[in-house]
């Protein structure tokens, strides 16, 4: 497999633990062959919970500890926040300037992000809010305002350059176009989210669960994603 110049991933996630549902697999992959992988998670996670007794400030700093340590038992190096409020997510110029911000800053090869093209998924799941609004937001982040000096032009004045992103992976959406082979790397990818232990409290029951609906029916497993590689 050739390897691009500035092997660089940046992964943008609504959640915590939706990158790693995404693309935990194929970030072991990259990290082993020495990309340096980023996660940007943009909301706060303060919706994650059916505990009553939970406070949103402990919520908010557990979830960020178990993306930490879930990007470490993937090998991603570099964990970065944004703090939209979970379940509220917009899109606007703010926002957009964010994942610019980091785009530019972090200069991936590949974006990894939700695809925000549909609203229902395989007749079985309605794509979270927070999810279209990252999923598109990251998308005009990489093309067109990324690369263009004229959009936040006080990026240049803080020393922060345009960067064209070459390559785009979408998770999660209806017509996936290109497949990586995770089977080696299933159990990786159920430790990492295992680490997010607010999420998943029954260690067997998730594992048991991870295993057979993630299982393809030729036995292998798959992180499937709308791949898009852009010419120019
Ligand atoms: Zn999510």
């Amino acid at each position: 497999m050739t390897e691009p110049e500035n092997p660089v991933a940046l992964v943008i996630a609504a959640h915590p633990d939706d990158g790693d549902f995404g693309a935990a697999g194929l970030t072991a992959q990259l990290a082993r062959r020495g990309w340096e992988v980023h996660f940007l998670v943009c909301t706060n996670g303060a919706k994650g919970t059916s505990d009553r007794a939970m406070t949103r400030e402990r919520l908010i700093a557990l979830r960020r500890d178990e993306q930490r340590e879930a990007c470490r038992r993937m090998g991603a190096k570099h964990v970065h926040f944004l703090d939209h409020e979970d379940g509220e997510l917009v899109y606007d110029r703010v926002f957009l300037e964010e994942l610019v911000r980091a785009i530019r800053t972090i200069r991936p090869h590949t974006v990894m992000t939700h695809d925000p093209q549909d609203i229902v998924i395989r007749d079985s799941f309605i794509n979270h809010p927070d999810h279209r609004a990252t999923g598109t937001a990251a998308l005009d982040a990489v093309y067109p305002t990324a690369r263009d000096h004229l959009n936040f032009p006080e990026h240049l004045e803080q020393g922060i350059e345009p960067h064209k992103t070459r390559e785009v992976l979408l998770w999660s959406g209806n017509n996936p176009n290109y497949d990586i082979d995770i089977t080696a790397d299933v159990e990786l990818k159920i430790e990492a989210l295992l680490a997010h232990r607010t999420q998943f409290g029954d260690r067997e029951e998730f594992i048991q669960f991870a295993k057979e609906r993630w299982r393809s029916e030729d036995g292998r497993y798959l992180e499937r994603f709308k791949r898009v590689v852009l010419q120019f």
